[in-house]
């Protein structure tokens, strides 16, 4: 067997997108990506200033791209721009999510459009839109950020669990169509996770109490605990994976 005399997971000259760079795990991402050798189109409606500063630090091209994903005027531009501004698209992460919390009997219209169309519509026709590119240019990685609930029923957030099961149907979808064509597509399914997005569930002491109590791991994930699944993903050593979810969770669903 010959032995490979380069990291498998060196991401040098690669160009990634991440949707959602300014903070969370959409930060944590990046600046994972970046570590690993990733040039950094940061993606997003807040300018991610702080992300590309610290993408830049690290010796990396990073460039802030502004974009509404509430609907899918932007995505097109998006990856126009990212061509323009880093001379290339190799990785896509699908990031940027929001969640609405109501119970099922008083959920309204606008909290399941805007989430779906967010989480689900708008990741669609953004893979599609890199998709193109990706496929004219022999390959690409795309990594959409599921959720615990691509799995569980979840309390409260009826949009929230359909937008993140549809992302583990849709990653498995794009992955029989493109596999073939240089395009690997996977998912990370992060456990609970301190950011924005869990705020709420962090603040209750109940809610808060019966998450801790059930991760094997004993604490709440740090966003920066995502970035070795997304420079796996992104990277040649994922090369043959396709279309799984990884679970990235502190054991939760283990138990
Ligand atoms: P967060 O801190 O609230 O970050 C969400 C990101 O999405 C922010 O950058 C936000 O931008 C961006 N975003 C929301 N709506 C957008 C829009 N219309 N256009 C452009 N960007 C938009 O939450 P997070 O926890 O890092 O969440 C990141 C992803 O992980 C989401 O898909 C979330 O569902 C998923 N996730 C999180 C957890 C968790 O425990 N935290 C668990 C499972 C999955 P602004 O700052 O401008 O709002």
């Amino acid at each position: 067997m010959e032995v490979a005399m380069t990291n498998p997971f060196d991401l040098s000259g690669k160009v990634a997108v991440v949707t959602g760079a300014n903070t969370g795990i959409g930060q944590a991402i990046a600046l994972a990506l970046a570590e690993a050798g990733a040039d950094i189109a940061a993606v997003g409606r807040t300018p991610a200033q702080e992300t590309v500063e610290k993408a830049r630090a690290l010796g990396r091209r990073a460039e802030i791209v502004s974009a509404d994903l509430s609907t899918i005027e932007p995505v097109q531009r998006i990856v126009d721009e990212t061509v323009d501004k880093l001379g290339g698209l190799d990785i896509l992460v699908n990031n940027a999510g929001i969640i609405r919390r109501a119970d099922a009997v008083d959920f309204t219209e606008e909290d399941w459009d805007a989430v779906v169309d967010t989480n689900l519509k708008s990741v669609f026709f953004l893979c599609q839109a890199a998709g193109r590119h990706m496929i004219g240019n022999g390959g690409g990685k795309i990594i959409n950020i599921a959720s615990m609930l691509t799995f569980q029923g979840g309390i409260r957030v009826p949009s929230y669990t359909a937008s993140k099961s549809g992302i583990g149907g849709l990653t498995k979808l794009l992955a029989n169509e493109w596999a073939s064509k240089g395009v690997n597509v996977n998912a990370i399914a992060p456990g609970y996770i301190a950011t924005n997005n869990t705020a709420a569930l962090q603040a209750d002491e109940v809610r808060n109490k019966s998450i801790l109590d059930r991760i094997p791991a004993g604490r709440w994930g740090d966003a920066s605990d995502l970035g070795g699944a997304a420079v796996f993903l992104a990277s040649r050593a994922a090369n043959y994976v396709q279309g799984h979810i990884l679970a990235v969770d502190g054991g939760w669903l283990a138990r």
